[in-house]
């Protein structure tokens, strides 16, 4: 089932890249198995994907711990100071990065492990109180506060735009943030690179690619929809 699931979600990346007239190879498919047990990690891991998300820093560490080593976790969720030591030296990228203090939290972790941490900065495009990440007009400054700290390296910028009932609504969300990268990078700042455009979810993973998305972040349409109320 699963092992479906995901071929079905590479098919239409694939495609997409297709009409976007991008290469498969340009765009990093995360399967976001927050919620789910290991075993259902396990099973998509069969199918060939290496890249998952978590947005947990405890469930993240408690399933890195226990699954092969090849695997590159993600970490896509709002992350507290405290957890920084639950990611730093597991996750490959910090997606969620959105204030300097947290910024600085993950420097001081790493510098405690002598590791080099890649990081997004979370960027709130639809302004949505609820939402956390950097308002679109603070972004370059939090870049340039973040890019003096020698550990961490900005790759470029996520967002979860507003929840939309068409794809088509979330397209603007997707080009601003892009626009947002294109202007940040023309900045130059030194540590700060803008590659990386993590956009793009089950609902409108398609769209995001189009708009130029390097990593889409896909959970229910690989893992099913998620319990909330059910117990690890
Ligand atoms: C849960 C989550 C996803 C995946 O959402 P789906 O709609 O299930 O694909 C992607 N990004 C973030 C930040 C998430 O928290």
């Amino acid at each position: 089932m699963l092992k479906e699931n995901a071929a079905q979600v590479e098919k239409r990346v694939a495609a997409a890249c297709e009409k976007a007239g991008r290469s498969r190879g340009e765009v990093c498919l995360i399967a976001v198995s927050k919620t789910k047990p290991v075993s259902d990690i396990e099973e998509v891991l069969e199918t060939g994907i290496l890249d998952f998300g978590e947005n947990k820093p405890q469930e993240m560490k408690e399933k890195h711990d226990v699954l092969p080593d090849n695997i590159r976790w993600h970490m896509i969720g709002h992350l507290q100071t405290n957890k920084v030591k639950y990611v730093v030296g597991r996750a490959v990228m910090i997606h969620s990065v959105d204030s300097l203090k947290l910024a600085q939290a993950i420097e001081k972790e790493a510098e405690k492990k002598g590791l080099d941490v890649d990081v997004l900065l979370e960027v709130n495009v639809g302004g949505e109180e609820s939402k956390s990440g950097v308002r679109p007009e603070d972004a370059a400054s939090l870049a340039e506060a973040v890019s003096v700290l020698p550990r961490l390296h900005i790759r470029g910028l996520m967002t979860v735009p507003p929840v939309c009932e068409d794809p088509e609504e979330a397209r603007p969300y997707f080009r601003k943030l892009r626009q947002l990268s294109v202007d940040i990078g023309a900045k130059n700042i030194d540590n700060v690179s803008m590659n990386v455009l993590s956009m793009g979810m089950t609902a409108d993973f398609e769209t995001a690619i189009e708009e130029g998305a390097t990593h889409v972040r896909v959970g229910t349409a690989i893992f099913g929809e998620r319990d909330y109320n059910k117990q690890l």
